[in-house]
């Protein structure tokens, strides 16, 4: 077992600990779990931190700052943590800038210029400066979470490139602080100090610059993508692009790409570019790759602002996949082997238009006429670069303990060889028995490749042997090894090789100048450690799961993959002794996708705390360090891995946008299952878990817990006393819808017969919503069949068992729900639900109990209502005379379950049936409410706070007659606590537009209303 974290000094009293503790007003987190947080990055290595500070303001930084020096402590500056090397780990204080620095401090409009904290993200910085008509064009592909000051340490490079730039091309000036606590701003040489310590470091740089001026020229590679060692060319440009208009030498740029080893960034100022007004694509379909990548020479030449290819397999990935077909088809020609994405952009767009023709008419002249796949609109442009982001990810959550590994992921060489030299690293790739897929800006030569390789057992080999088969390649085509993704860990040793042991030398004197006690992030760039060094990896010699039997099956995870032709084994077969449960943890590679604050679900607890504790991936590295031992013997029941899912709400965001797939709500069952029996259950989880179960009494005795609900007194001490929050109001339980409705029994299959699944909240809470579901299925000409079992309480999905982590009665219930639909699915009967977490709970969560065929028969019979109707209505099969509501404008809130299988489009597609609404969907994440979370005391504010992201806003500003539909119970119950709102179900507004419903039905009475 690798060393558990305790053993790495200091501990959490530790002096450093403690005065940082007195004296910052951020965060000080120096326990095991919260180093471990920080010992990774979207790289294979792993070191731990010494402790971690989030400083709440610059105040706050540089007592840091200045208590780490004190201390002689190391110092590692961090952004979101997505570097792809290595680079941000080491073994020192972790200062986070990404929570607290992340503000615009200055903006000039004329001069188109920005002044930013370290820790902003580019994309919210381009979102701020986006009314200005302006960007910051250095465009990665982690824009939506990567920081300012990582994308400076690292000199990152967007896919515009080739027209824009790279960071070091787009930094005017850096305020920084140095090792020795020496503050200064680093700009223009004419405009540097001419006394002190910024003096002495910028005539020592002009001194070594003058002296190594020849073997600069030699060394350094002629690309614009080369962001290896430090930028000492800034007095003698080497880039292709110039550093900057008039020659003159920028200081700042020589911090650009240093990895934070060489001053700690405050502030950076930075060159803004104009938005392009318009953007047009030309999609070249080629025969094979290597002409692909021969003909990119060409096409550069017509002054695109991207190339990117996309091989045929990322193509095959992408057709897997229903929504992505049709786009990625409307882009091919027959069955290209790649294609390249050509984008021209600019304020004219006839010029664009121009430029589409001018592609096509070359590719004519390359002997592939009729080659070029047009898309002048936005909208066809967007879908299809969407697609390509996605393709990148499926190829990511390849399971198995081969992965595809990033260390020659951005060699680039120079456009004339790329085609050579992917052809002669295929080879090499096929030489050590893997494959790897393709994908690159082959506008400026950069190359990603991840080789997929066992980091566990034979990997470290074959990395070092195709490293060194890739760097020759690299040296015979001079290309730069290094083109994109910094050093680190990975490549710090290859600096030397590259430029040779002369310029590696004045490397190490220039950190010298700046930090001669080694102390900002030690052993990059210079005298690193190999990078083979296998005490540096996450699965470093000895890691090994705990044994453990888990709850849940995962037999999926638990496989073997070839590498040479991505064959994967039978379930179960991949020798994991926790049954493959490990294996679905260790998927997260860190790429740091979860710190996203746009579109999709994932993830509100990070977007409400912003703290890597709260965030998928720091969940996942918690579960991965605790199941391997890493946290102490407690593993998956330690209090750790209970800390850190504390604010998981379970919403499924993560299972759909994690392009891994991590499926935290699935990995939490088998956690708080552990955790239960370890610990046992509080009185508050039991009344949650076996709320079906006592529903019919509950709902005997409505009138009287109404009445006590009304007593503040005694309502109020009541939830105090179980631990429910007091605002809450406590669910208002009806007679059972399902007493009523009709018994269920087996009937003729005519071919029109439906199974409605009245879950336990529609069956006593809200039986309007169930009233209405049969109204609207009877009245589409279906015989509807209930799940109610005379004489016997009726069938229940289990959901709250498992919040609870009971899952053997959970399966109990499964079971129950197997042994009596089966009959109707054997005949074809659909089941079909109103609550989203139930009815989906038959499709997902029942797959995991070990029922084999059967739950996956259920799981393809299980619709939700609305997706059962769009499927009936897509074939013909029914017509329903909808008529208009007396308010047309509707609000939708999709439930996060509906989100993760992509179930709230049949929802937009029936409510526009009904003649002239105007729908609008509503952008949010979770609710906040996640069953009975938002009514747990301790988890009352943050609940709100989830709503108050954007969904209770948006409800805020909303038209005062607008219908707002919601098909969750919770999300109801949320919206009607913050914005006394009574959402309505899917069905009932359906079942009114039949009628065509009065007003006041629309805002009909709910089960639980307020007074
Ligand atoms: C899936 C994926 C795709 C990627 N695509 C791209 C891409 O298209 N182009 C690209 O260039 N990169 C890409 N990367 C790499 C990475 O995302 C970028 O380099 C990104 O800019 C790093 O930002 P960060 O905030 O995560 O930096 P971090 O990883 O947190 O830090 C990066 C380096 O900067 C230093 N640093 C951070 N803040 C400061 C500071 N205030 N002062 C001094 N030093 C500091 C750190 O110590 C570290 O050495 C990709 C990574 C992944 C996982
Ligand atoms: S949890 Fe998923 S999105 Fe987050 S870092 Fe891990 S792999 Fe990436
Ligand atoms: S289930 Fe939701 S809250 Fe939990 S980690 Fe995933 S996205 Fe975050």
């Amino acid at each position: 077992m690798v060393k558990p974290l305790a053993a790495a000094p200091p501990s959490a009293d530790a002096p450093i600990a403690s005065q940082l503790r007195r004296e910052l007003r951020g965060d000080v987190l120096f326990g095991e779990a919260d180093r471990g947080r920080y010992a990774s990055d979207a790289s294979i290595y792993q070191i731990m931190p010494i402790g971690v500070v989030v400083p709440r303001d610059q105040d706050d930084l540089l007592l840091a700052l200045e208590i780490a020096r004190h201390h002689a402590t190391p110092v590692l500056a961090r952004g979101a943590g997505t570097s792809q090397c290595g680079q941000t780990v080491a073994a020192a204080l972790v200062i986070d800038n990404s929570k607290w620095l992340n503000k615009v401090i200055a903006f000039d409009a004329h001069e188109r210029t920005v002044t930013v904290e370290p820790g902003i993200v580019l994309d919210h910085l381009n979102a701020w400066l986006k009314p200005h008509g302006l960007w910051f064009p250095v465009d990665v592909s982690t824009g939506a979470q990567c920081t300012l000051g990582g994308m400076a340490g690292n000199n990152s490079c967007g896919s515009r490139s080739i027209e824009y730039g790279n960071m070091v091309h787009n930094v005017l000036a850096i305020d920084a602080v140095l090792a020795d606590g020496t503050r200064g701003r680093f700009g223009r040489l004419d405009e540097m100090p001419t006394s002190g310590r910024l003096h002495d470091i910028s005539q020592g740089l002009r001194r070594i610059a003058l002296r190594e001026r020849d073997e600069i020229i030699e060394r350094t590679p002629k690309v614009l993508r080369r962001v290896a060692g430090y930028n000492i060319d800034i007095f003698d440009c080497q880039s292709p692009r110039a550093y900057t208009d008039d020659g003159m030498a920028n200081l700042a740029q020589i911090l650009v790409g240093s990895e934070g080893t060489l001053a700690y960034s405050r502030q950076m100022t930075l060159a803004l570019t104009s938005i392009p007004a318009h953007k047009v694509l030309g999609v070249v379909n080629f025969p094979t790759f290597y002409q692909a990548m021969d003909t990119a020479q060409h096409i550069v030449k017509l002054a695109p602002t991207a190339v990117e290819l996309v091989d045929r397999t990322m193509i095959e990935l992408s057709m897997d996949n229903p929504a992505f077909r049709p786009v990625i088809e409307s882009a091919l020609i027959g069955r290209p082997e790649a294609i390249l994405l050509v984008e021209f952009a600019g304020e004219d767009r006839e010029a664009q238009l121009t430029k589409l023709a001018q592609l096509a008419e070359l590719m004519g002249d390359l002997k592939l006429p009729g080659s070029v796949v047009q898309m002048p609109g936005a909208a066809e442009q967007r879908a299809l670069w969407e697609v390509r982001k996605a393709g990148l990810n499926i190829m990511m959550s390849m399971k198995g303990d081969g992965k595809p590994v990033s260390f020659i992921e951005d060699c680039a060489v120079p456009l004339e060889h790329l085609a050579e030299y992917t052809a002669r690293l295929t080879e090499v790739f096929h030489r050590h028995g893997t494959e790897g897929t393709w994908y690159a800006h082959a506008s400026v030569g950069t190359l990603h490749v991840r080789p997929i390789l066992d980091m566990r057992r034979g990997g470290a080999k074959d990395m070092r042997e195709i490293a060194e088969a890739a760097a020759a390649l690299v040296h015979k085509y001079k290309g730069a090894y290094s083109g994109e993704h910094g050093d680190g860990l990975c490549r710090g040793e290859w600096v030397a090789w590259q430029y040779g042991a002369r310029l590696n030398a004045a490397f190490a004197e220039i950190k010298d100048l700046f930090d001669p006690d080694n102390r900002f992030n030690p052993d990059k760039i210079v005298r690193p450690p190999k990078m083979d060094e296998r005490s540096n990896f996450r699965f470093a010699p000895g890691y090994r799961e705990l044994p453990l039997l888990p709850m849940l099956d995962w037999s999926a995870w638990n496989v073997k993959r070839n590498p040479l032709t991505g064959e994967e084994s039978a379930p179960g077969s991949g020798g994991d002794r926790t049954g493959g449960l490990a294996k679905a943890v260790e998927m997260c590679n860190n790429n740091g996708h979860c710190r996203k604050f746009d579109a999709g679900t994932m993830c509100p607890s990070y977007r409400i705390t912003r703290d890597e504790r709260h965030l998928t991936r720091g969940r996942a590295n918690t579960l991965r360090l605790a199941i391997s031992g890493q946290l102490g013997r407690d593993g998956l029941a330690s209090r750790e891995v209970k800390d850190a899912l504390e604010l998981c709400v379970s919403c499924k965001g993560c299972k759909r946008d994690c392009p891994t797939g991590i499926d935290m709500a699935r990995i939490k069952i088998e956690a708080q299952a552990a955790w239960r029996a370890r610990h046992g259950l509080r009185l508050r989880d039991r009344l949650v878990a076996y709320l079906p179960r006592y529903a019919p009494y509950a709902a005997k005795v409505g009138r009287a817990l109404a009445l006590a609900e009304r007593i503040p007194l005694l309502s109020g001490w009541a939830k105090q006393a179980l631990g429910f929050a007091p605002q809450r109001a406590l669910p208002r339980f009806s007679s059972a819808f399902l007493a009523t409705a009709a018994a269920m029994k087996p009937a003729r299959n005519d071919g029109k017969e439906v199974l409605l699944f009245v879950d336990t909240f529609n069956n006593y809470l809200e039986p309007e919503n169930a009233l209405a579901a049969q109204q609207v299925l009877e009245a589409a000409g279906y015989q509807v069949r209930f799940n109610a079992l005379p004489g016997r309480r009726p069938l229940c999905c289990g959901r709250t068992y498992l919040a609870a982590g009971m899952v053997e009665q959970a399966k109990a219930e499964a079971r129950r729900c197997l042994d009596a639909l089966m009959p109707f699915v054997n005949r074809g009967v659909p089941v079909v639900g109103l609550e989203p977490s139930c009815l989906l709970s038959l499709r997902d969560e029942f797959l995991g109990y070990g029922y084999g065929e059967e739950a996956e028969q259920l799981s393809r019979s299980a619709y939700l209502f609305e997706e059962f109707l769009v499927e009936e209505k897509n074939h013909g099969r029914f017509a329903l005379n909808l008529k208009p509501l007396p308010a047309n404008k509707v609000l939708l809130h999709g439930h996060c379950h509906q989100k993760a299988f992509d179930a709230v489009r049949p929802v937009q597609a029936v409510l526009q049936w009904i003649p002239r609404l105007e729908l609008s969907v509503i952008e949010s994440s979770c609710c906040g409410m996640a069953g009975s979370f938002g009514y747990e005391a301790e988890h009352y504010e943050a609940s709100l706070a989830m709503a108050e992201l954007t969904l209770l806003p948006a409800l805020r500003r909303a038209d005062k007659d607008a219908i707002v539909v919601a098909d969750g119970t919770s999300c109801r119950h949320q919206i009607h606590d913050g914005t006394a709102i009574d959402a309505l179900h899917v069905a009932r507004v359906l079942a009114l537009s039949l009628k065509g419903g009065s007003p006041a039905e629309l805002h009909g009475k709910r089960s639980h209303d307020h007074d």
